[in-house]
């Protein structure tokens, strides 16, 4: 079980502190565990600073038979838990590039465009969530409050209506790209669940 913390609230290594935040930063049933059950190992902890992505589709020059995936590409902020599907969607994009016969004496171009897909769509989520953090002062991008507004109304329409639901935690779970979330009519429908909220 992860517990976390932003700016200079660092959750610790001390087994005590750690039970008290599982009882007071989540529903009964997790402080329950922590308290009653058997810890398996010491508690350890990890400090992420950033999000970083490499841009590699922007290269002009790269070798070839050469290829990047994984954290090597892009790493998140990890309480989104992102990082695993997106190396896995990684290696769906290598699988379709080599299944599409490329000439290998050359970069592998098309691969890099079609990881730039799978990184943006997650960058997107998971930026746009620690923008709205309150120690995060920006820069904030284009159309951002309006980006703010439209995931507010999701999120509360998403307790309501069970469609709205199942679409946003395919978005958060990496099965759908964050553009569904933009259609008129699931905004509508959006809309209409937050209003009845
Ligand atoms: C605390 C935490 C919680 C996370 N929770 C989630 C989650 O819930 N869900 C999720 O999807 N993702 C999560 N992630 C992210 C996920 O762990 C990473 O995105 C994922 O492991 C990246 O896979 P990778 O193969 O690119 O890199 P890694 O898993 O880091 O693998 C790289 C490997 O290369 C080895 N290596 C490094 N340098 C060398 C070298 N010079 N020679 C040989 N070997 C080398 C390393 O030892 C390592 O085994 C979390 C990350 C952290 C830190």
């Amino acid at each position: 079980m992860l517990v976390s913390g932003y700016a200079d609230d660092r959750p610790g290594r001390d087994a005590d502190e750690y039970r008290e935040r599982c009882v007071r930063d989540f529903p009964a049933d997790f402080g329950d565990v922590a308290t009653n059950a058997e810890p398996a190992g010491e508690v350890a902890t990890y400090h992420q600073a950033d999000s970083r992505r490499r841009d590699f589709h922007t290269l002009r020059r790269f070798p070839a038979r050469l290829v990047a995936a994984g954290d090597a590409v892009a790493s998140f902020n990890p309480v989104y838990g992102q990082g695993m599907t997106s190396a896995m969607l990684h290696a769906s994009c290598l699988s379709e590039y080599l299944c599409g016969e490329p000439d290998l004496a050359k970069p592998a171009l098309s691969y890099f465009k079609d990881v730039k897909v799978v990184v943006d769509a997650a960058w997107q989520v998971s930026t746009m969530a620690d923008l709205a953090l309150p120690h995060v002062d920006g820069p904030y991008p284009r159309g951002y409050r309006a980006i703010q507004w439209a995931s507010g109304l999701i999120f509360k329409a998403s307790m309501r209506d069970r469609k709205v639901n199942l679409r946003l935690g395919e978005v958060t779970t990496m099965l759908a790209h964050p553009s569904s979330l933009t259609s008129p009519g699931f905004l509508l429908r959006a809309l209409a669940a937050g209003a009845r909220a």
